[in-house]
């Protein structure tokens, strides 16, 4: 396995369909879940604090 031009041959099959539920490009089709809201996992969307930009916590 490479990483250049090669590899690029392989990207015929695509794992991730429009998500019903946020409409990225993240349900995956043999997981049926979306790695970006969630959507076939749970009926509540994905979010985790990482995502906020201002948490209210600072870290440092
Ligand atoms: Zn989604």
């Amino acid at each position: 396995m490479s990483k250049g031009t090669p590899s690029k041959g392989k990207r015929n099959k695509q794992n991730h369909i429009a998500c019903r539920r946020c409409g990225s490009i993240s349900f995956h089709l043999r997981h049926k879940i979306c790695s970006k809201c969630g959507f076939g996992r749970s009926s509540r969307m994905r979010a985790f604090d990482w995502m906020s930009k201002r948490s209210k916590v600072p870290t440092h």
